[in-house]
């Protein structure tokens, strides 16, 4: 199977529901990908599921927005707001807003008076972050993310297309790139970037679990440092 067999050029007025999509055929993409940059892996996302896509952003910089805004500017950009942002991520979402003039999607989540982060990490993430995900993805068949291997130990077998545990596509166009990649990208466009990557963050996530990374060689050793968790589920595949 090729990027222009028939069975893969839908056109996006006749969007392919997440489970016409065979295992077997996920494989065979995937195998295909790999050589592939990320545009035309994006270009295939959009022509087989737009406009029941979405791009997911942590804001920590604007390479993926950037890769997929060109092929398709409609796309729709969704970021969770859990409510423990640096006030420096919630800046970054409002300049890559207005730059793009982006079609972004805020998940906000209701305030918790209790550190529920502090307490019980998992339930935090799971009832903040994966939960406004659930919701944000409600009616689409395909998402994507600028998840890479390189970004960690538990990321370094991730393929490019998957099936998530919802059943639906899953998309990580840059999934191959290494970090002299994305740092090429941004020189190359000038891509706007969080300003804390100035500061030291390597991975920016929630306030209360974001600290400086430890091992310079480890981007995520300061996300729940100290607290045994190294993701916070919206990547489970
Ligand atoms: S990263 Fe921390 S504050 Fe953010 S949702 Fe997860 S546990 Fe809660």
């Amino acid at each position: 199977m090729t990027l222009t067999d028939p069975r893969l050029a839908v056109s996006p007025a006749t969007p392919r529901p997440a489970d016409d999509l065979s295992d077997d055929e996920i494989a065979e993409l995937n195998v295909e990908f790999e050589r592939l940059p990320a545009s035309k892996i994006i270009q295939w996302a959009v022509d087989n599921f737009a406009p029941h896509l979405a791009l997911t952003a942590s804001m920590t910089d604007a390479v993926v927005i950037d890769l997929a805004h060109r092929v398709y500017p409609e796309i729709e950009v969704v970021f969770i707001d859990t409510g423990y942002h640096f006030p420096e991520t919630l800046e970054t979402v409002e300049r890559v807003r207005r730059h793009y003039g982006l079609n972004l999607k805020m998940m906000t989540v209701q305030h918790h008076d209790e550190a529920l982060w502090e307490v019980d990490p998992e339930n935090c993430c799971s009832a903040v972050k994966v939960g406004q995900l659930d919701r944000a993805l409600l009616g689409k068949a395909a998402w994507m993310s600028g998840l890479r291997r390189t970004e960690a130990d538990t990321r370094a077998a991730a393929p490019i297309v998957t099936r998530d545990l919802r059943g639906l596509i899953k998309v990580n166009p840059i999934a191959t790139w290494t970090d002299d990649d994305v740092a090429g990208y941004i020189d190359d466009r000038d891509i706007i970037v969080n300003p804390l990557i100035e500061q030291g963050y390597l991975s920016i996530g929630c306030m209360p679990c974001t600290s400086l990374p430890s091992d310079p060689d480890d981007p995520r050793s300061g996300r729940w440092a100290g607290r045994g968790k190294t993701e916070c589920g919206l990547h489970l595949d």
